[in-house]
């Protein structure tokens, strides 16, 4: 089988504003996330950030990847609204995009889904976060070893979340001080994909729990593109089929 080229990308943690986050992620989330996915054979990953030239997202790097995992939450602002068409262009035409934790607030989220104003509430005190699985036929599901993944210290981020009506929910999560969040979503745009994942928060080791490690990976695999026929849709055609009597104009 043809590997799938993960590209994951995240903005960067400045040491002196969040010491919590660079001490559990030294070089970053991206490596992170994409040395435990590495792991995994269907993949070939690579790791990307917002320093890098075009943002780390250049047309080339675009051009290779089948599922661009996104994590950001400080910096969206510096992202470029070239490379932000080029991936939300990029969706439209097949890429799967897994939005990870608060990226939902990034230029690419906002224009795809048309996200326009702050998302929701939020609280964090590190409660305790039970990410319920509501489809289990998804195959964001595969291999779970329990109905629920318990992430004992999250940030809360609550309803009502201020995202679209998604085509599919996946997990629901409940928060110790008593919210709810539609946790895992996905929505279909053009050819691709879009998955929102909310937990994630930097200053917790929620990445490091495996059964959270699997998930991502198994959304990653879904979000995969498909490879369906070339479509036509844009501007007037000629008819297949003789019409009878067409109106004349
Ligand atoms: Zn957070």
């Amino acid at each position: 089988m043809k590997k799938i080229r993960v590209t994951v990308w995240s903005e960067g943690i400045d040491p002196q504003l969040e010491p919590r986050a660079i001490a559990l992620y030294p070089n970053d989330i991206n490596t992170y996330l994409a040395e435990f996915l590495g792991k995994d054979t269907d993949f070939e990953v690579v790791a990307r950030n917002l320093s890098q030239p075009e943002n780390g997202l250049s047309q080339e790097i675009i051009d290779n990847t089948d599922v661009l995992v996104w994590w950001s939450h400080l910096y969206d602002d510096q992202v470029s609204d070239e490379v932000t068409n080029r991936v939300v262009e990029a969706v439209l035409n097949g890429m799967g995009l897994l939005f990870l934790h608060a990226s939902l607030g990034s230029k690419p989220a906002k224009k795809l889904l048309g996200i326009n104003s702050n998302v929701g509430k939020y609280r964090e005190v590190g409660e305790m976060e039970r990410v319920w699985v509501v489809n289990r036929s998804h195959p964001a599901v595969e291999g779970m070893e329990k109905e629920y993944i318990e992430i004992p210290g999250s940030e809360m981020y609550g309803e009502p979340y201020g995202i679209p009506t998604p085509d599919d929910i996946v997990f629901i999560s409940w928060f110790e001080g008593g919210e709810v969040l539609r946790s895992g979503v996905s929505w279909h745009k053009g050819a691709g994909k879009v998955f929102f994942f909310a937990p994630g928060h930097e200053e917790f080791p929620v990445y490091y729990n495996t059964e959270i490690q699997k998930v991502i990976g198994n959304i990653v695999r879904w979000l995969k593109p498909v490879c369906g026929p070339a479509i036509t849709f844009r501007g007037e055609i000629g008819s297949m089929e003789p019409i009878k009597n067409p109106v004349k104009k």
